[in-house]
C-alpha cells in the first residue's frame, strides 16, 4: 500500500471515531434534556424548581435539587397530570420544590411536604379558580376515586395546595381549609 493511502485511511479512521464519538455525547445530551424537561406531558421540573425567593436570595440550592428529590417530583407530577388530565385545564404551579433556605425564608414548616418535592401549589389565578379545582379534586377524593395526603384551600382560596408521600399507601386523604 502506498503511504498516501495509508495517510488516507489514518484519516477517514480518526474522522469515523470521532463522529461516533459526536453521536454519542448527542445521544447523552437527549437524556439530559428529556430528564431536565418533562416529567408527564403535562408538567416539566423546571416549574417545581422555579422559586422568586430562591432568585431573590440567590439560593442556587434549590436549582439542584438532590436525587431523591427530583424522584418525588416525578412522582408529584405524575399524581398532578391525573388531576389535570379529568380537570382538563393547565394547571399553574406557583410553588414546587422548596429548598431549605426557601422554606425558611416563606416561613413553611420544618415538616413541609416541599422540602421534599411532595408537594406543590396550584394558583389557577383566581379565587374562583382555585375554589373550582379544590371542589373538584375534593369531590373525587370524597367517591374514594383519587387519592392524596393533603389538599389544602389555603387562605381563602389563594391557591390550593397538594400534598403527597413517596409511598401511595400512606396517603392519608386530608381536605381542609387552612
Ligand atoms: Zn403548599
Amino acid at each position: 500500500m502506498k503511504p498516501v493511502y495509508i495517510a488516507l485511511s489514518v484519516i477517514g479512521l480518526a474522522g469515523i471515531i470521532l463522529y461516533r464519538k459526536q453521536l454519542k455525547y448527542a445521544a447523552q445530551d437527549a437524556v439530559t434534556n428529556v430528564m431536565g424537561g418533562d416529567l408527564t406531558r403535562n408538567f416539566s421540573l423546571s416549574e417545581f424548581l422555579r422559586s422568586d425567593t430562591a432568585d431573590r436570595l440567590n439560593a442556587t440550592e434549590q436549582y439542584n435539587p438532590p436525587a431523591g428529590v427530583v424522584q418525588n417530583l416525578k412522582h408529584l407530577a405524575e399524581e398532578l397530570q391525573i388531576i389535570r388530565d379529568a380537570f382538563g385545564k393547565s394547571m399553574p404551579v406557583s410553588s414546587g420544590y422548596r429548598c431549605e433556605v426557601v422554606n425558611k425564608a416563606v416561613g413553611g414548616v420544618n415538616s413541609s411536604a416541599h422540602l421534599e418535592g411532595l408537594a406543590a401549589d396550584i394558583n389557577m389565578g383566581s379565587k374562583a379558580g382555585n375554589k373550582a379545582l379544590y371542589d373538584f379534586v375534593a369531590e373525587l377524593v370524597g367517591q374514594g376515586k383519587y387519592s392524596v395526603d393533603q389538599l389544602i384551600n389555603e387562605n381563602n382560596y389563594s391557591w390550593v395546595h397538594f400534598g403527597y408521600k413517596a409511598n401511595r399507601s400512606s396517603y392519608r386523604n386530608q381536605v381542609f381549609a387552612a
